[in-house]
């Protein structure tokens, strides 16, 4: 699997590994797309790095992306869907203005039934990993805590 330009896997102060970029990155613009796979809720996946597209339906990110944290006070959003051909893709969006160095965080929003503690350290942290109600896209999660991953 081809490195993403611009982005570097690392030993997270926040948890296990993280992200950084190694640019920077202007709020609005798209730091990269997201290489993944599209799994069904009935084909019992076993997977704790998916984003959830659709109730039931997952895209498992595969490249250096499965590796960025969870924030409650994010700087990354994820944009995903599904094509009308029935592809899965996403990518990541800078919310702000990223320096280069800064770790990527993007809000896993779990849905209630998976919502995890959350350890993020930002000031406005929820205490927990989950959705809010206007922001229908999800990770689902389970190993990394605080991220969020099924
Ligand atoms: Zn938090």
């Amino acid at each position: 699997m081809a490195r993403i330009p611009g982005l570097q896997v690392i030993r997270s102060p926040v948890a296990g590994y993280g992200v950084i970029s190694t640019r920077f990155r202007k709020q609005g613009s798209v730091i990269c797309d997201v290489e993944g796979v599209l799994w069904r809720a009935e084909e019992k996946r076993v997977d704790t790095h998916s984003l959830i597209l659709e109730p039931g339906i997952f895209f498992d990110m595969v490249d250096q992306t499965r590796w960025v944290n969870h924030s409650c006070e994010p700087n990354v959003v994820v944009e995903a869907g599904i094509t009308r051909r029935g592809n899965g893709w996403a990518q990541l969006q800078a919310l702000r203005d990223i320096e280069p160095g800064e770790e990527l965080f993007f809000d896993y929003a779990l849905p209630e039934e998976l919502k995890e503690r959350c350890f993020c350290g930002a000031k406005q942290c929820r205490g927990w990993i989950v959705e809010r109600p206007a922001q229908p896209m999800t990770m689902s999660s389970r190993s990394r805590r605080p991220s969020a991953k099924r």
